[in-house]
């Protein structure tokens, strides 16, 4: 395998199967992966990103060649840090084309020689999300089949299951 690392960003708002899914392969294709998490402006998050870089750790223990680190700076700026050239994000249906697809030229537009991967999870991650996630925990529903089990108690404190 050569050496190369692929850095991939996202609010992780908490860690789902679906980046799990993709982590893992990717992790198969590059030598060094580096979950990187940050905060969305655009979004409120559920957990402090303190939390999510724990979770996300805790998640990824098994993956030797998996690092995860957070940054508050621009993205690009932070790959520059990172000496890496590849970002990955993850595709799931055409809605997340738009935003990928402007995220992606603006990258490369700010940071030239920047390529971004886009990866497809698995089908049955396909309309999995992390806002779903909190929506269906904060309504009492079972989110097992979806998150990793430190992920499933962090949601069960946040949300506690009246009766
Ligand atoms: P952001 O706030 O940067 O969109 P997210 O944590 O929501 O961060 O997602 C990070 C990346 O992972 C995005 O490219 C998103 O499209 C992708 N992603 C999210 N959920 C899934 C999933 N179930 N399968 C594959 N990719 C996903």
């Amino acid at each position: 395998m050569p050496e190369l690392t692929a850095i991939y960003p996202g609010s992780l708002d908490p860690i789902t199967n679906g980046h799990i899914d993709l982590i893992s392969r990717a992790s198969e294709m590059f030598s060094h992966v580096i979950v990187a998490i940050t905060d969305n402006r655009k979004k409120d998050h559920l957990f402090p990103l303190e939390q999510r870089h724990r979770l996300a750790r805790e998640a990824l223990s098994k993956w030797k060649n998996v690092e995860v680190e957070t940054f508050s700076d621009l993205l690009v700026h932070y790959v520059a840090r990172k000496k890496a050239k590849i970002l990955l994000r993850g595709l799931r249906a055409v809605s997340d084309f738009e935003y990928e697809l402007q995220l992606a030229l603006m990258n490369r537009s700010l940071h030239p020689g920047l390529e971004t991967l886009f990866m497809t999870p698995k089908d049955s991650y396909t309309y999995l999300s992390s806002s779903l996630v909190k929506e269906i925990a904060r309504l009492g529903g079972d989110v097992g089949a979806f998150v990793p089990a430190v992920v499933e108690a962090a949601l069960r404190d946040k949300f506690p299951r009246k009766g």
